[in-house]
């Protein structure tokens, strides 16, 4: 026996882990073949942020997709999992403008050039963390094609589509309406805005007509947008203001007047139905005003301080400015009233500030004529999403989709490459930096100093990371993409986008599946944040518990698009599982020493060695049952991977493992491996136990790599890696429902005398004696067959089987299961006197509580007074204690004494 055979005492998965995912990576195992004739499937990883750590959140992605590729590569198809990680334009750029704070410096200070200079070191510094932390979970990606969204070929990609949609019309600019932050100085996008609900006020003002005695009530949130009311609009039919309607009001505060519009947007019921209109800092104001042309007066600067056309109280900050022109209203007469208020306001993603609408000159991406073949590709199935319900969430957004704002004033990401002739005023967008203009010939020209959105350049990710523009030979073999994972967080952000992307520019369809899955929250159901503190790390997870039960844990007990609670006893619970995995191939091995095969590991279906035993014997039943079982399972494991159920899939070969292999073959093949039987019977039982487990590990492969690698290197088996053995449909050939059937019986027998035993406390170690009256021949046939099995695990010196028998042992306790009764005779086994003794004492008991709760419940009072819930607790009591009296009768029956 060689040592290295042997697996070490306890399962250390950070040893095991580690060691394989090197080798792996060393010997190339992930990486695709691109070879045009073969079958392929491939996947994107949605790319996280390069300054990120890795959580729950990717831990999940990672492991569904890792699943899917290993799968997949199992079966013999050229496999791409390609990896990336995104520049994170707002993230990034705001951690490392927190680093240069606490050196004193600013980016102002630094200037652009020297400011990027410090991200990119950043991002060689740190970008490789939260890749070096995927491979901690096991991901089987293709490393040697890793990508960055703004590395050369991305950025390529990005210039040529930004070219082309402008040339065609599609890409403008415009003043608009836009989400400004003031903290991180740029615009965000209306999906980047989030909305809390808060507890505020509403101001009631008071606007005064001109030349007349008549006023206007406006309510309204923030009282310092005030400053820049161009009108105050009332619904065309409402009766209350009509004769008012083209009149003029004083607004207060400022020697202006705005005028009272009509339209169909003000909401009658709301407030006083009058509203008043700002259309530089609200985005519904902002559409009213262009419906009724009217002057956009923004009265905030970028920081929200209030600026020159804000009079007397430029140069407040919005809030200070707030309170100051409340006290004045209220100071002049202006404000009727003040009420609390809940209002949902907006705030940024990434800094929680309050964001402030505002009018800014930006770039836009005409959506439009981009959505309708997007939409389309959806409803004719040339998209699918799983589960099926996101169809609908796609369709309703992309159907109501808005122009999107893509310039963002950062400096990091990819600039916009659009320059500005300073003589002529050309607009000039080329690819390349052009040294004069081709208007002109000036050689004055200005660079557009914003940057795209993120999402931009991960809207090309599929295709962008195989090499187009160009027409590479990976394109021709990976895109379109097998299957996208991901959260259900981000179908707007970013699957919407690829999909019109790929369709415009492949042009073709990114991806044929969306799968998306749930988010992960805590134990309570909440969402896992900073600010509630109950966030997971996975790396501390993978470092306590394995990559293997994180993985399985996360998986299990989870149905696709649905959220998953984080669980600590699940987690145990696969710990456990690991571990008994674990033992079950240690018995094995050691069982294994002696034992040589050939051939073995060469056939998918798992019949590799032939459904034959060792000449001179016969497969047993319990070898026919295993080899049932397990094919059945690998063909449910399959059919359920095709259906993307991989929590219904982790759970078949969970029960297979746990209660099938483990808890009954091993202890049926026990004996024969001890030789107890013949020389030929222990070959046999060796054969079946290697092969079933050594087939299992394969099939529990994608979704615990690290402790099934371990395992198989360790049995016979041919090959250099599990990562590239055949995966198991399922051998018809091999299953075998007589087995099943028969096994049915001896097992629910066999549990059912363990039962009988921890019933009057007699240990298995105490050999009984059992009558089997069985309903028919089937049946006592099966009884027959399994004989030593019911010796072995029920503890039996003797078992009689009958036929239908009318005559029932007495002295027994019994049961009664798959068409057999079983009788437990307890002569020999307890004493019958004191087990009498001891169970009329227990009858005793009951029968005093029966009395008394009979009479509580027949006492009016009580039932009068009583609430009705307790009633029912003392009746559903009572009738416990009756049925439990009822059966301490019997088995005082069955003493016979
Ligand atoms: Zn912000
Ligand atoms: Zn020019």
């Amino acid at each position: 026996m060689k040592d290295e055979q042997n697996l070490s005492t306890v399962y250390e998965p950070q040893k095991v882990e580690e060691k394989w995912y090197q080798i792996w990576e060393k010997e190339g195992y992930f990486k695709a073949r691109a070879e045009e004739e073969s079958s392929h499937f491939s996947i994107v990883m949605p790319p996280p942020n390069v300054t990120g750590s890795l959580h729950l959140g990717h831990a999940l992605d990672s492991t569904l997709q890792d699943i899917l590729t290993r799968w997949h590569r199992m079966q013999g198809e050229d496999t791409l999992w390609l990896p990336g990680t995104d520049h994170a334009g707002i993230a990034t750029q705001a951690r490392v403008e927190e680093h240069l704070a606490k050196e004193g410096l600013s980016k102002e200070a630094l200037g652009r050039e020297k400011f990027l200079e410090r991200v990119w070191a950043w991002k060689k510094q740190y970008g490789g963390h939260i890749t070096t932390q995927l491979r901690k979970l096991g991901t089987s990606c293709d490393w040697s094609r890793e990508r960055f969204t703004l590395d050369e070929g991305c950025s390529e990609a990005v210039k040529e589509v930004f070219v082309r949609l402008y040339e065609k019309g599609l890409i403008y600019q415009g003043n608009y309406i836009i989400n400004w932050c003031p903290k991180c100085q740029t615009t965000i996008s209306d999906i980047e805005v989030e909305h809390e609900p808060h507890a505020g006020m509403i101001w009631h003002i008071r606007y005064p007509v001109v030349d007349s005695d008549e006023e206007v009530i406006v309510a309204t949130t923030r009282p310092e947008t005030m400053l820049g009311d161009t009108a105050v609009a009332v619904h065309p039919a409402d009766e209350r203001y009509r004769m008012l309607v083209g009149k003029q009001l004083r607004l207060p505060l400022t020697d202006r007047v705005i005028p009272i519009i009509a339209d169909d947007y003000v909401d009658k019921e709301f407030g006083t139905g009058a509203v008043k209109v700002t259309p530089a800092h609200d985005p519904n104001d902002f559409a009213i005003g262009l419906r009724h042309n009217l002057e956009q007066i923004a009265v905030l600067d970028r920081h929200a301080v209030l600026n020159e056309h804000a009079g007397k109280y430029a140069g407040l900050d919005r809030y200070e400015a707030r309170r100051q022109v409340v006290a004045d209203l209220e100071k002049l007469g202006f404000l009727v009233k003040v009420e609390e208020h809940e209002n949902a306001i907006g705030q940024c993603y990434r800094c929680d500030t309050v964001i402030e609408p505002m009018v800014s000159k930006q770039w836009f991406v005409k959506m439009k004529p981009l959505a309708e073949p997007a939409i389309q590709a959806v409803k004719d199935g040339e998209i699918r999403f799983v589960p099926e319900r996101f169809t609908k969430v796609y369709l309703g957004w992309m159907e109501n989709i808005r122009d999107w704002c893509i310039s963002r004033q950062l400096w990091w990401g990819h600039r916009i490459p659009v320059w500005y002739c300073q003589d002529c005023g050309k607009v000039i967008c080329v690819k390349e930096e052009p040294q004069v203009c081709p208007e002109c010939g000036s050689g004055s020209l200005v660079r557009d100093p914003d940057v795209l959105d993120t999402w931009f350049s991960s809207a090309l990710w599929p295709f962008s990371t195989m090499g187009w523009p160009q027409e590479t030979e990976t394109l021709k073999c990976y895109y379109p993409t097998s299957v996208l994972v991901t959260g259900r967080d981000i179908i707007f952000f970013w699957v919407a986008r690829m999909i019109f992307s790929g369709l415009e520019f492949m042009p073709d369809v990114p991806f044929q599946d969306v799968f998306i899955h749930g988010l992960v929250l805590d134990a309570q159901g909440r969402k896992m944040s900073k600010s509630l503190g109950n966030g997971i790390d996975p790396i501390e997870v993978i470092e306590q518990y394995g990559a293997d039960t994180l993985r399985f844990m996360l998986i299990t007990g989870n149905t696709p698009g649905n959220d998953l609670r984080f669980q600590m006893e699940r987690l145990e619970a696969m710990r456990n599982f690991t571990n008994k995995i674990w033992n079950a191939s240690r018995f094995a091995l050691m069982n294994l020493t002696d034992y040589q095969e050939v051939n073995c590991g060469t056939n998918a279906g798992g019949s590799a060695t032939g459904n034959t035993a060792v000449e001179g014997t016969e497969y047993t039943l319990a070898d026919r049952w295993i080899r049932s079982r397990y094919n059945h399972t690998a063909s449910e494991v399959t059919r359920s991977l095709i259906r993307y159920e991989l929590g219904e899939a982790g759970r078949l070969i969970y029960e297979f493992i746990w209660n099938e292999l483990c808890d009954w073959y091993i202890e049926m093949v026990k004996s024969r491996l001890y030789g107890k039987e013949s020389e030929a019977s222990r070959k046999t039982a060796q054969k079946v136990l290697a092969q079933t487990l050594r087939e299992t590990m394969q099939l529990l492969h994608p979704f615990m790599p690290f402790l099934t690698e371990e395992i198989w290197q360790h049995l016979p088996h041919q090959g250099e890696t599990v990562m590239l053995a055949p995966w198991p449909q399922g051998a018809e050939a091999e299953l075998d429902e007589q087995a099943e059937a028969d096994m049915t019986v001896l097992m629910d027998v066999i549990k059912a005398i363990r039962n009988l035993r921890s019933e009057i406390n007699v240990p298995l170690g105490k050999k009984a004696h059992v009558v089997l009256i069985a309903r028919n021949d089937e049946v006592i046939a099966a009884l027959q067959k399994g004989e030593g099995y019911l010796r072995d695990l029920a503890g039996l010196a003797e078992i009689e089987m009958l036929l239908n028998s009318q005559e029932k042992p007495e002295q027994a306790v019994a049961a009664v299961v798959s068409g057999v009764e079983v009788y437990l005779l307890l002569q020999g086994l307890v004493d019958l006197e004191k087990e009498k003794a001891r169970l009329e004492k227990e009858k005793g008991v009951f029968e005093q509580e029966i009395t008394r709760l009979e009479k509580k419940l027949s006492n009016k009072g009580f039932l009068t007074k009583a609430p009705q819930e307790i009633v029912a607790k003392e009746e559903d009591k009572l009738k416990d204690y009756q049925t439990k009296k009822t059966a301490i009768l019997e088995r005082i029956t069955s003493l016979g004494c």
